[in-house]
């Protein structure tokens, strides 16, 4: 459901005379020649073509402008990635002044170039004491690819190759390239891929809202769905198994949130069988719930993190791999590793990534998140939410939060037609000039990082128009 055309879908509000810089074309012509020529993302093509896209021309901060010049608060950081704000010069003079110096350079043949040495010993800083190298690639499902050729090849350099399954969840998303795309638990994703990679098996998702029965707490629930992991470990042997994968909290698959209990224990379990313990932090990475990454806020340490996303607040693509100490030591000492992409480190992205991190750590945003706005928001959300006729739990940490829409919160009892509840409400925010996410009946939250309150004040209240006018077209205010 998360990444569908729907989301797009748009009926034209009146347009906003204000904002607007001279563009090349009209908002039809643009439509007409999007329409005509171009193949978007997880759309119903079809649809979108019929409804028209919203065409986005500038960004600033929190703020984007389309080419009928309406305002729009940007409740997603763009698809969850651009942490540090839109317009920050630091990052375009970056970029512009090492497309200067030298464009491109590989790292394959002996050599390096000052872009990727920089970025990785600040990587070395930013990280946990145990992280100190990092393998680089274009995007975070090319770093799921590259976290499978890592797993295989940390446990075949010790002779034990038959450790190839990898454990994944349902609902989980690890990117759209095969390899992520089978990682990733989405069915609507695996429907059309007659073709996986091998050794990918699956476990059920920590999702209490939707998927706990009975009585169990969140706690005992969370325990559960952790302890599925040693047994599909035992029913595979443990001889066999070379990692478990999964998103600290879940981001596309609705921003799900464990209990304590549930990262512990997958830490417990991986030690006892041997087996990567593999965060994905494309999301939760760089400062999303307050803390660096979204691993430390769970309180486990994770033997590799993939990344993306954040690691350049989106401005070029880039995503990398790091590795533990006890990871690098196996893949550094036992000859060549025969993996590596032509712009792997590339170096204008590794000069943003660059300074994208010092922007974070320089300005403190990330301290921030944690002890300002990140409360703040979280608090917010609670306060205006938490009787709402139509919300049956809010999830989050930091500035990332999932509002599950239900027809008897109490009950914990979903809507029927849950996707479609989502997409009335995530029209009613797009028409309100609020970008919020719907993944089926979870409304989602992830604004860039240096929000400020009197933003977050902004977003929260059209978020309640938006979800007031959908319980009122519902029958349920
Ligand atoms: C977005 C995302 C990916 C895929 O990243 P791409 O850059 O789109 O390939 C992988 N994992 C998680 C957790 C993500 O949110």
């Amino acid at each position: 459901m998360s990444y569908r055309t729907d989301e797009v879908a748009y009926v034209q509000p009146a347009a906003a005379a204000s904002g607007q810089t001279s563009q090349a074309r009209s908002t039809a012509q643009y439509r007409a020649l999007d329409a005509a020529h171009h193949i978007h993302p997880f759309s119903d093509m079809g649809t979108l073509n019929r409804a028209g896209s919203r065409v986005i021309t500038k960004a600033k901060g929190v703020y984007l402008w389309d080419s009928d010049g309406n305002k729009i608060i940007d409740g997603m950081a763009g698809l969850w990635c651009v942490n540090v704000g839109y317009g920050r010069k630091e990052l375009a003079d970056a970029a512009y002044q090492q497309l200067q110096e030298l464009p491109f350079y590989n790292t394959f043949f002996k050599t390096t170039h000052p872009p990727v040495i920089e970025l990785s010993a600040l990587l070395a800083e930013v990280t946990p004491a145990a992280f100190n190298h990092f393998f680089y690639c274009n995007s975070g499902s090319e770093g799921n690819d590259t976290v499978l050729r890592i797993a295989h090849r940390f446990w075949g350099a010790q002779g034990k190759s038959s450790k190839k399954y990898v454990i994944s969840r349902k609902n989980g998303y690890h990117g759209s390239t095969i390899a992520g795309g089978t990682l990733g638990g989405m069915g609507y994703m695996h429907e059309q891929m007659p073709s996986k990679v091998e050794h990918i098996v699956h476990i059920d998702q920590p999702y209490f809202f939707g998927e706990a029965e009975g009585n169990l707490t969140p706690e005992e629930f969370a325990l559960a769905r952790a302890q599925q992991l040693e047994a599909k470990i035992l029913e595979l042997g443990a001889e066999n198994v070379a990692a478990f994968i999964g998103e600290p909290f879940q981001g596309a698959g609705g921003v799900i949130f464990p209990a304590s209990t549930y990262w512990p224990e997958i830490q417990r379990i991986c030690r006892k069988y041997d087996i990567l313990l593999v965060a994905d932090e494309v999301i939760g990475g760089f400062g999303r719930t307050g803390e660096w990454f979204a691993h430390q806020h769970f309180g486990f340490e994770p033997d590799l993190m993939t990344l993306a996303k954040g690691l350049t607040s989106g401005y070029v693509p880039m995503g990398a791999v790091a590795l533990h100490d006890r990871v690098a030591k196996v893949i550094i000492e036992n000859g060549e590793f025969n993996h590596g992409l032509t712009y792997s480190g590339h170096p204008v992205a590794a000069a943003v990534a660059v300074a994208n991190l010092k922007l974070l750590r320089d300005e403190k945003i990330v301290e921030r998140v944690k002890t300002d706005t990140g409360p703040y928001f979280q608090n917010l959300l609670r306060e205006t939410f938490s009787n709402h006729p139509i919300i049956g739990e809010i999830a989050g940490a930091g500035l990332v939060a999932g509002l599950q829409l239900a027809e008897d919160p109490k009950a914990r009892k979903r809507f029927a037609n849950g996707g479609d509840v989502g997409t009335i409400c995530r029209d009613y925010c797009f028409n309100g000039n609020l970008i919020m996410r719907a993944t089926g009946d979870r409304m989602l939250l992830s604004p860039p990082l240096v929000i400020t309150r009197g933003e977050i004040d902004e977003i929260v209240s059209k978020a309640k128009k938006a979800i007031d006018a959908t319980a009122q077209k519902l029958g349920l205010s």
